[in-house]
């Protein structure tokens, strides 16, 4: 007994003083990464919403993620054409989100196909999905939302400004080094088409002048049709490909039928989405997917 009552005063001690530091809640792992970066210091702590297993495409919240996001002072999430699941919860609660689809500047990419087809079989109410939302690959995008985020945090929290505005100065400028290392990097890459998963690297390919030459996962309707599945194997059979950047979120038996009709391709061990149990922080991150994009094309 007396045990319990230790950890619980030292539980009570713990929450009295988290009581004047800022709750963030997160919906995926890179914006979950620039929360920390912007609380480091003790500043608040950060939830992240996205456990990894789950796709962010579709959701549904747990009741644990539901009092989360009840306690949180600030959401950091990318839109409500992307966490199409987590609109209902989040307008009710009047919360504070900052949208990384609301950042000034993004020019957008049209949605895809697949991705069109996807937000459909996801939530039957919310049909049109105008943009492709996967803005967190596009490092510019990311530095801009890392400034709007600093700024309401120094709302929510004025107190510590000063440190706010210090952390956000680090990880701008660790971005920018880790984006100028990363356009090095890819260099000869952007001598070969590259084969993806899922349609997740528009953004990221069109800042760093990559060309996606196929994908590999096919809709849910077939709407690409067994045409360009077609189209798919006699690429990979004429050795179009010589890399495929693989994805941890999605099964490796999507892999086996274009692992057989290629089996000389490579596989970048690539992550767009990151994992929550990722702690390199997003300019590590970024730069990860370079290298192993690099490490998958240069040995050719
Ligand atoms: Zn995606």
């Amino acid at each position: 007994m007396h045990y319990f009552a230790r950890v619980l005063t030292i539980a009570a001690a713990l929450f009295s003083g988290a009581l004047h530091a800022v709750v963030v809640v997160a919906t995926i792992p890179p914006l979950g990464m620039i929360s920390d970066a912007l609380l480091a210091g003790g500043l608040g702590s950060t939830n992240l919403l996205v456990d990894g297993k789950q796709s962010p495409h579709g959701m549904s919240l747990l009741p644990s993620q539901r009092a989360a996001l009840e306690k949180a002072d600030l959401v950091l999430w990318v839109g409500s054409d992307f966490e199409t699941w987590l609109v209902a919860s989040i307008t009710p609660l009047r919360k504070t989100a900052i949208a990384m689809a609301d950042t000034e500047g993004v020019q957008f990419l049209p949605a895809t196909a697949l991705q069109q087809a996807k937000a459909r079989q996801v939530d039957h109410e919310h049909v049109h999905v105008a943009w492709d939302m996967h803005l967190w690959l596009d490092p510019t995008v990311m530095q801009a939302y890392v400034e709007n985020v600093r700024d309401a945090l120094i709302i929510q929290d004025p107190q510590h400004t000063a440190q706010y505005q210090q952390n956000a100065m680090t990880l701008l400028a660790e971005i920018q080094r880790a984006d100028v290392e990363a356009q090095a990097l890819l260099v000869t890459a952007k001598q070969t088409p590259l084969l993806v998963m899922h349609d997740a690297w528009r953004y990221y390919f069109r800042h760093y002048g990559l060309t996606q030459g196929g994908m590999v996962q096919r809709t849910p309707e077939q709407s690409i049709g067994a045409g360009s599945v077609a189209l798919l194997e006699q690429s990979l059979r004429q050795g179009m490909f010589k890399c495929v950047l693989r994805e941890p979120q999605i099964e490796a038996k999507s892999l086996q039928w274009v692992k057989a009709v290629a089996p000389n391709l490579q596989e970048a061990l690539t992550d767009p989405l990151g994992h929550p149990s990722y702690a390199g922080g997003y300019p590590a991150w970024l730069l990860d997917q370079a290298k192993a994009i690099n490490s998958c094309t240069k040995n050719q």
